[in-house]
């Protein structure tokens, strides 16, 4: 599956490109009704040992030869309680033809547009949704970003995802998927995530990517970075550079819950760093930030020593949404020892910073999903992915017009 990604930018008149993919467009969704762009999410909200039910109105299975046919029954428990029909395809593959399907397990309920690849084995049930890029796009930009944020700043949003969905295809190819759909990859809620405001986003910017020499580009993003961007190594990211407006004002600051605070014990935080023995924290010292000021490294000085910490070992040992971001000072409280840390920004801050986005989208502004992707992707272009609309697998990728 996407075997294009090496493909080359192509010099193209923009204007006769968009027309053209308009076009093929229109012609594609005639003569199949389906995107030819396809992604395959393992299905990780549901437990892999408890049997669920599919249903839908007019649910269907895949036969071996490839055709579909009705199933025996409205709704389907797999593991199944009974025998599946003699002709079905291995592994099991349902969907229902231009609607959704639901998949239900005690409490947790979720529908889905595409097909369900089931599994089962010994080890468990494996769901795959297969589904067109665009409708995936659909499930997951409402769970990534507010629907409320300004349209510019969801059409950065979607063009961001699209990016980095093409780009980390490979991540559950042991589990048969491209990404799955917690926040490993992207978060996706499947259909009933769905909302207008970002449908109408990804729409406004269908096949849109950012891309780099002809690659579509990894194209990060984290809810607030603080007023500072992270280095990455991802192609196209700015980098460490001051996430402000001409007046220095942090273009997300207009997100209340920028500062925050926290609370570690300092048992807790000699647990993170591996050291067992019970021993009072002397000194804590950060010995390394990056270039955003991002702590890396810290010191515990003890009764034994000194032991080095990883300042993301520590963050995920705290809790991500504990601990906020890495861009954080350390005191002692004077009380009891604990330790006190003070940080801006939520998430690693690298890539598109999504209420700095919100921030240069709002009046005064305004600024367009263009101004905002040429912020925080400075080294990227904007790309049609060609062929897709057109119904032929992907073969180039275009500037956009
Ligand atoms: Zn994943
Ligand atoms: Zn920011």
């Amino acid at each position: 599956m996407f075997s294009w990604l090496s493909a080359v930018t192509l010099p193209i008149q923009p204007r006769r490109l968009l027309a053209a993919l308009l076009i093929a467009a229109a012609a594609a969704s005639t003569a199949t009704g389906e995107e030819t762009l396809r992604v395959r999410v393992l299905l990780s909200y549901f437990s892999s040992r408890q049997a669920v039910t599919v249903s839908g109105d007019a649910l269907q299975y895949q036969r071996a030869d490839g055709s579909w046919a009705p199933t025996p029954q409205p709704a389907i428990t797999l593991p199944p309680a009974g025998p599946l029909p003699q002709d079905s395809r291995s592994p099991l593959v349902l969907c229902v033809p231009d609607g959704t399907l639901t998949v239900s397990q005690g409490s947790r309920k979720r529908s889905y547009r595409g097909h369900l690849c089931v599994t089962v084995s010994a080890s468990g049930l494996t769901m795959v949704n297969d589904v067109g890029l665009e409708d995936y796009l659909r499930g997951v930009l409402p769970a990534e970003m507010p629907a409320s944020f300004p349209v510019e700043a969801l059409k950065a949003q979607a063009v961001a995802a699209r990016s980095y969905t093409l780009a980390n295809t490979g991540r559950h190819t042991s589990s048969g998927a491209d990404l799955c759909d917690s926040d490993h990859c992207q978060v996706y809620g499947g259909a009933g995530r769905e909302h207008s405001a970002t449908d109408t986003a990804i729409a406004a910017t269908a096949g849109q990517v950012l891309a780099v020499s002809g690659k579509v580009i990894s194209a990060q993003y984290s809810s607030n970075c603080g007023g500072y961007t992270s280095p990455s190594g991802a192609l196209g990211a700015a980098g460490a550079i001051p996430d402000t407006d001409s007046k220095g004002v942090p273009y997300c600051a207009c997100d209340r819950g920028q500062a925050w605070q926290c609370r570690a014990t300092q048992a807790q935080i000699l647990a993170a760093a591996g050291e067992r023995r019970k021993t009072p924290i002397r000194r804590l010292t950060v010995t390394e930030r990056d270039v955003s000021g991002r702590v890396r490294q810290v010191r515990l000085t003890h009764d034994y020593g000194e032991t080095t910490l990883s300042a993301n070992t520590l963050r995920l040992a705290l809790g991500l949404s504990r601990m906020k971001s890495l861009l954080c000072t350390f005191a002692a409280d004077p009380a009891n020892g604990d330790i006190l840390i003070s940080g801006r920004g939520w998430g690693h801050g690298a890539g598109l910073c999504q209420w700095g986005a919100r921030g240069m989208a709002m009046p005064p502004l305004s600024a367009s999903f263009r101004d905002i992707l040429s912020h925080y992707f400075p080294s990227a272009k904007l790309a049609l992915i060609a062929g897709e609309a057109a119904g032929q697998p992907p073969t180039s990728l275009r500037p956009s017009p």
